[in-house]
């Protein structure tokens, strides 16, 4: 008897195989207020923009899909009313992850047409029903909602929120404060600066000094604490200057490796990244 107690105890104290395999479970997510009736929504995935008005909420994002039950979980600590627009500033799955969910609870997708084939092509779930070429404007509950495409940044179909009566402005991925894990360690000004595919090294620059025409003061990055304008601003001449080295030590033949270290020393980008991944496409588009 006392054996089959042992066993049953063993049992009880080991979780069974699955759950010893299963990858961790998502990062908490936290709700910030940054304007009356705007949020943003922290933790894992891309920042998600919360706008609520009485006729429903729009979101800007939607992280994994994965962070989706606790992302419900938090908008309705705010707001009863229920999320009747979703714009994806891009097509990542860290910024798009929840689209078939909120598609299955009745939410329409907005994204650039770009954003939207790049979903098609990568097979991704709840592609955007409504695209854009240039601008849209929305009107939801009182509030205006204008989206912009100003060119290649990020990837090639990058979205630009703005809230003009909250001098709000919410920038995806071509502009953030920290990386995809939410750090920064050495608060570098371009540490999370990234360009996938679709997106320009080259005229990243000048998609900026379009953006920073536009009027705001707050500016809600695609990862990271939420900043100012003058931080876009500092992003954009540190990103210019980085070119010029990286341009110049492709002149002079230098590798990647090379450049991933001046990288380090000079701009306090993570001496751990994937250069394949994050530094060889800045050289691949210096050198064309
Ligand atoms: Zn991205």
């Amino acid at each position: 008897m006392s054996r089959y107690l042992a066993i049953a105890v063993f049992l009880l104290l080991c979780p069974p195989v699955s759950a010893q395999n299963a990858p961790p479970p998502p990062v908490p997510l936290t709700i910030e207020a940054i304007a009356p009736d705007t949020y943003v929504v922290r933790g894992e995935g891309g920042n998600t923009t919360v706008i609520v008005s009485d006729e429903g909420v729009l979101l800007v994002d939607v992280k994994f899909e994965r962070n989706f039950n606790d992302l419900v979980a938090k908008i309705k600590s705010v707001t009863d009313k229920p999320v009747k627009y979703v714009i994806n500033s891009h097509s990542h799955g860290d910024h798009t992850g929840g689209n078939q969910k909120f598609q299955d609870a009745s939410a329409v997708i907005i994204a650039h047409k770009n954003a939207r084939a790049a979903m098609i092509t990568g097979k991704q779930p709840g592609p955007p029903q409504i695209t854009y070429t240039d601008q849209f404007g929305l009107q939801l509950g009182g509030r205006e909602v204008i989206a912009r495409y100003f060119g290649r940044a990020h990837t090639d179909g990058d979205t630009w929120v703005s809230l003009p009566a909250q001098r709000i402005l919410i920038t995806g991925d071509s502009f953030n404060t920290a990386d995809g894990r939410g750090l920064n360690p050495t608060n570098s000004v371009t540490y999370a600066f990234f360009v996938a595919p679709g997106g320009s090294f080259q005229e990243v620059t000048q998609t900026l000094d379009a953006v920073l025409k536009e009027d705001f003061d707050i500016a809600i990055p695609g990862h990271g604490p939420v900043a100012k304008k003058a931080d876009v601003l500092r992003w954009r001449n540190e990103i210019e200057k980085l070119r010029t080295r990286v341009t110049s030590m492709v002149r002079e033949g230098k590798s990647t490796a090379e450049v991933h270290k001046m990288l380090v020393a000079e701009f306090g980008w993570d001496p751990t990244l994937d250069p394949v991944r994050r530094i060889q496409p800045l050289l691949d588009q210096v050198r064309r």
